[in-house]
């Protein structure tokens, strides 16, 4: 189908309520009908990506194929769509203000006022219209970031204003609100969503369908209500109600009929109902397991919710695929001492070294994993969680004290992990990383070999430092094997000590490929020896 669709999300009344779910569940909904279906996040910050902000400012950072920094909602948008995004799925207003300025300053705008508007808002609407340009995509999905009112997110509703009037039918605006319930008077109350509407609607944008976010059902009563001052169609009223998981948004959204709105709205046949088969089968995975996989995140990050998104949804979904509840125990890294450690890690069937920047926390990563190797737990070092693994193999296994990465300590006696030869020059330290995907050759007969079932893998980066190769016949002789190689560069790309029931450390990043479809498969190799270590360690104690 030509003639791209563009639909998108704004959210009013506050921040946090899902648009990013909400788009991502459109999308499936849409895909399942067919139809292709890309999603793409419009940040009204400064910076140019969320590579130089730290998970305080803004949760997870998400790295595309293609090597952009990105937002995590990206990563919802590739776990529910199973389609890999590029740098164009996400754009902030520092990359529009540097793209709109390079060109001024190139003389493109040939003596004219470089102004908010035409220039800034052409610049948004060619990103808009830049992934539907090569037919490739059905619809394009636009979640604008923030809350209708912020000032910074002004250029971007204008855009929408602008591109609702070009486009007619092709274009359309849903907006995502939230509807209060007042225990005192017991009543939901729709104000604030009336407010947003009008805001939108000052701005010069009448969303089609309303998305109401909400605690518990509404009435038809409150729907009805809203639909008239909203000026929106009663059924194009659609409630988000609190449900156990976000898997379960794109159901909810269906049963409402969202995916049949939206085709009426922009002028296609609606067709029969998609059965949405292997998605249901996933939830009913997830609902029938009963038994628990109990698994601990050192990390320094543990307290904010959405620091460790991508590892957090794909352990669950791993777990989902091995029959089993997750117990996710997050342990932050800062607090881990020899003394506590038995008892942080009790009852725990593996444990996941986060990766990281900074020395913060990093004394604590050191501790669970020597407890790890020499009580044989189930052990996944991720990035820095990963280069942590060898610096503690160097200094309690090789006797080499003190050895460390020079990110940590640059006059470290034994630069295990030591800056990349193409990172000593580097001085900005924006996009400038190893970042994005790279091939790895991973040696037959190890565990990250037989979990892949394949030789060359291809897997996200992002990081500056990395194994350092003058020590790799100490770790191999020792026991720390070198089992993943870049075959272009020979840097190390995984680790493991094979006579271990699983201890695996990998440089990238498994995390962003891991979707509903398509668990990844080291995720799922590391919970099922947390399931057989946990049925050992009973087995040994039913024996006993
Ligand atoms: N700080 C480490 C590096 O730059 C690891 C990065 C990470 O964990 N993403 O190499």
């Amino acid at each position: 189908m030509a003639n791209t669709k563009y639909i998108f999300v704004t959210g009013g009344v506050v921040s946090s309520l899902g648009k990013g779910i909400v788009s991502a569940s459109l999308g499936k909904l849409l895909q399942a009908r067919g139809y292709k279906v890309t999603i793409q996040k419009f940040d009204p910050y400064i910076n140019i990506d969320p590579g130089t902000l730290n998970p305080y400012e803004h949760g997870e950072c998400f790295v595309t194929v293609d090597g952009h920094e990105a937002d995590l909602d990206l990563g919802h948008y590739e776990r529910f769509l199973n389609v890999p995004t590029t740098r164009a799925n996400n754009v902030t207003t520092g990359r529009i203000y540097q793209s709109v300025i390079n060109k001024e300053r190139k003389g493109d705008y040939l003596g004219k006022t470089v102004q908010v508007i035409p220039h800034i808002t052409d610049e948004i609407k060619r990103n808009v219209k830049l992934l539907g340009s090569k037919n490739q995509y059905d619809f394009v999905i636009t979640e604008i970031g923030g809350t209708v009112g912020d000032i910074e997110s002004l250029p971007f509703l204008e855009s929408v204003r602008q591109l609702k009037w070009e486009m007619g039918k092709n274009c359309m605006c849903i907006h995502l609100t939230y509807i209060p319930y007042i225990a005192a008077a017991k009543e939901y109350k729709t104000k604030p969503t009336q407010h947003s509407v009008k805001q939108l609607q000052e701005l010069g944008v009448q969303p089609d369908i309303l998305v109401l976010r909400t605690e518990h059902e509404l009435n038809a009563n409150i729907l009805h209500k809203v639909a008239l001052f909203c000026n929106v169609e009663v059924d194009a009223v659609i409630q988000s109600i609190d449900v156990p998981t976000i898997y379960e948004v794109p159901l909810m959204l269906q049963r409402q009929k969202m995916d049949e709105i939206v085709l009426k709205k922009v002028g296609l046949e609606i067709g029969p109902r998609p059965e949405m088969k292997r998605w249901k089968e996933f939830l009913k995975r997830k609902s029938n397991a009963t038994e628990t996989v109990s698994i601990g995140l050192v990390g320094k990050y543990v307290e904010l919710q959405d620091a460790y998104k991508s590892i957090d949804e794909s352990l669950l979904l791993a777990s989902i695929y091995n029959d089993r509840k997750l117990d996710l125990r997050l342990i932050h890294s800062e607090k881990v001492t020899e003394e506590n450690i038995e008892e942080l890690v009790k009852g725990l069937d593996g444990i996941v070294v986060a990766p990281g920047f900074g020395q913060r926390g990093i004394e604590g990563k050191f501790v669970a994993i020597r407890y790890a190797r020499e009580h044989d737990l189930p052990c996944f070092g991720i990035c820095l969680g990963m280069q942590c693994m060898v610096i503690e193999f160097a200094r309690n296994v090789l006797g080499l004290k003190d050895a460390n990465s020079t990110e940590m300590e640059s006059n470290t006696p034994y630069k295990v992990i030591d800056l990349m030869a193409e990172q000593k020059d580097v001085t900005n330290m924006g996009g400038t990383m190893r970042l994005g995907e790279y091939d790895c050759t991973l040696k037959k007969g190890t565990k990250v070999y037989e979990a892949y079932g394949k030789e060359n893998i291809k897997e996200r980066h992002r990081h500056r430092f990395e194994f350092n190769n003058e020590y790799k016949e100490r770790f191999e002789t020792a026991g720390m094997k070198c089992v993943g190689e870049n075959p272009d560069t020979n840097l190390v790309e995984v680790i493991e000590i094979p006579r271990l029931k699983w201890f695996v450390g990998v440089q990238y990043h498994p995390e962003y490929s891991s979707t509903v479809v398509n668990p990844h498969p080291l995720f799922l190799s590391f919970i099922k020896a947390a399931i057989e270590n946990k049925q050992a360690k009973h087995s040994i104690k039913s024996n006993g």
